[in-house]
Parts: C-alpha cells; sequence; structure tokens
C-alpha cells in the first residue's frame, strides 16, 4: 500500500475486523454490480470509498429525472443528457476514488454473457429489478462458488439474503419459483429513498467482508425491513434445500437461458416478449399502472402508454412494447411495470 492508500483508509485499517490485511485484499478485490439503479448507487459509492479495487458496473437503462430521487450517484445532468446509468456512475465514482478502476458495462445480463461479466467476481452485488436476473446470478454464483448478495426494495419495504454457496441457502432453496402475476414495482407501488440506502448499506457491509476473506463469519440471515412502520427483522436463513434444482442437484437451468422470455422484434419498431408462463390479472395491473396515464384494459389485452412507447399485455403474461426495437429496454419497460 502505499502512503496515499494508507492515510486515505486509515480509518477503515484502524477497525480491527479489517486491519492493514483487510485493506490491502479490498484493494486487490473485484466486485461486480449488477443493475446500477437506487441499490446499485449505493452499493457502488460505498465499494468505491470502501477501496475495492476494481468495480464492474453493469447495466442496461438511462438516467431518467425520476431516477434522482434515490438513486444516490446521479445528478440533474445525467439525466438531461440521457446517460447510459453506468457510464453516469463510473464517471461520478472516477472523481470519488481516482485510485481505483471502474469498468461501466452498458448491457442486459444474460445467459450469453454472464461468464464475461461475472466470471471474475469475488461477490456480485444484487441490484437488479427482477426475478429473472436474480436467478441467473444464482445459478451462475452457485455453479462457480461465488457469494452473491440478494437484495431487493419497494415502497417501504426492503430485504436482503447473502447466499455463500457451499454454506447458506441460495435463492432457489428459498424461492423455488418466481412469483406469479404482476408485481409491485418502484415505477407502481413507488418507493422510499431510505430503503434502498439501507438495503444497499447492508449488502455493501457482506460484501466488504466477503471480500475481505471473512466470508465464514457472516451468519445466514434474512434481513427485512420496513422504513415506513420502523420494523426490522432478522430471520434466520432457511437450511440448505437438498432437492434444491441449483444447489443440491447443480442443475443450472437459467444459464440455459431457461425462465427468460425469449424475444423477437415484431413488424417496425416493436418487440415482442414471448413471456406465457406468467398469468397477470389485467384488471388488478389496471388499477396498479392507473396513476401513471392512460391505461386502457378488457378481458383480452390491457393497453399502456408510458411516453414514447405503448405497451400491450396479454392474460399469459406475453407483451407487444411499440415504439422500439431494443431489446433490452423492451425487457427494462416488462420489469419495470409488470414486475
Ligand atoms: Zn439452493
Amino acid at each position: 500500500m502505499t502512503p496515499r492508500e494508507k492515510e486515505r483508509y486509515s480509518r477503515q485499517i484502524l477497525f480491527a475486523g479489517l486491519g492493514e490485511a483487510g485493506q490491502r485484499r479490498l484493494i486487490e478485490a473485484r466486485a461486480v454490480i449488477a443493475g446500477c439503479g437506487a441499490l446499485g448507487s449505493v452499493q457502488a459509492g460505498m465499494l468505491a470509498r470502501a477501496g475495492v479495487g476494481h468495480i464492474r458496473l453493469i447495466d442496461r437503462d438511462y438516467v431518467e429525472w425520476s431516477n434522482l430521487q434515490r438513486q444516490c450517484l446521479f445528478e440533474e445532468s445525467d439525466a438531461a443528457e440521457g446517460l447510459p446509468k453506468a457510464v453516469a456512475a463510473a464517471r461520478r465514482l472516477a472523481s470519488v476514488n481516482s485510485g481505483i478502476e471502474v469498468t461501466p458495462v452498458v448491457a442486459d445480463l444474460t445467459h450469453a454473457n454472464v461468464e464475461e461479466l461475472l466470471g471474475d467476481a469475488g461477490v456480485v452485488l444484487d441490484g437488479t429489478d427482477n426475478f429473472e436476473a436474480r436467478y441467473l446470478i444464482n445459478d451462475f454464483c452457485v455453479s462457480r462458488g461465488i457469494p452473491w448478495i440478494y437484495g431487493g426494495a419497494v415502497g417501504s419495504y426492503g430485504l436482503t439474503m447473502p447466499v455463500i454457496p457451499g454454506r447458506t441457502s441460495c435463492l432457489k432453496c428459498v424461492y423455488p419459483e418466481p412469483p406469479s402475476g404482476a408485481q409491485p414495482t418502484c415505477e407502481t407501488a413507488g418507493v422510499l429513498n431510505t430503503v434502498p440506502a439501507v438495503v444497499g448499506s447492508l449488502q455493501s457491509a457482506d460484501a466488504i467482508r466477503i471480500l475481505c476473506g471473512r466470508a465464514d463469519e457472516i451468519s445466514p440471515r434474512i434481513t427485512t425491513l420496513d422504513l415506513w412502520t420502523g420494523v426490522i427483522r432478522q430471520l434466520h436463513q432457511p437450511d440448505r434445500d437438498p432437492q434444491c434444482l441449483a444447489c443440491g442437484q447443480r442443475r443450472f437451468v437459467h444459464l440455459e437461458g431457461a425462465g427468460r422470455a425469449p424475444v423477437s422484434l415484431c413488424g417496425r419498431n416493436a418487440v415482442q416478449i414471448h413471456e406465457r408462463a406468467r398469468p397477470v390479472d389485467l384488471q388488478l395491473l389496471k388499477q396498479a399502472l392507473a396513476p401513471l396515464g392512460e391505461v386502457r384494459a378488457n378481458e383480452f389485452a390491457l393497453r399502456f402508454f408510458p411516453s414514447p412507447y405503448e405497451m400491450t399485455i396479454f392474460p399469459d403474461g406475453r407483451a407487444i412494447i411499440k415504439g422500439t426495437n431494443d431489446v433490452g429496454l423492451a425487457r427494462s419497460l416488462y420489469a419495470r411495470y409488470v414486475g
């Protein structure tokens, strides 16, 4: 460590749990942040300041005005320029800590690129907004023995759980199947900015312990919190399920693209998401989307107009998104409004 690094990280080095050896490991470590929205902003900011030497930021979206309320790495100018979140975050972090390497990746995390993007990670932090991405991360990390930290935030509610392969249960032990139907999202149910701040910090705390070589000390637990009522709970993480498809049977179906609805371009400037195994109650979804703008629904289809796009959602979960040929953007809109 250089004298400048020793000075910079002195308050961490003084902390007995880390010490100089722990700090040295952080400087050499690589963390991957999957999704750079509200959770990812907090994680990236914490890990960059803590001196994690290599950080890869993966996000497929662009900074929007409505992100600024909670996505703490972004500024008004990022939204005005419509910068990719990963790029805007990397720029900001370069001015926070010039001594580390931050690599932005503007991409949709898929089974085709997961090896390239997560393969060298010491830890993966979940900053995604959908179960499809989380199952993919879980399968990859369990198959390769990489720890990852699940996290979610919506409304006033947040949740986090560490997955240490070989030691704790995995996401599929706890949730063998994704939730069915439309789910509340930050777009439909809103979110308090304090929730991702706390969840992202808890995830970062576990990540730092893992990266400094203390993964064994992390207790298997699920932390849930409601920052409106002030109720915070910790439950013991369920034991590993020997029948779990991922960590028990080691069948990593999501690495082959299972659970990921195929997508096709349909006509000019439209994308179809061929989800068929996820029945959606169109009347309930209509109620959830109504505060956001015009929405029409009958028993056959729901139409919604998140400007400049038009979404048509069918009862089996299939959707057509008009106004784009960008498959990643179409998936992002689906995740935002259907869950
Ligand atoms: Zn499992």
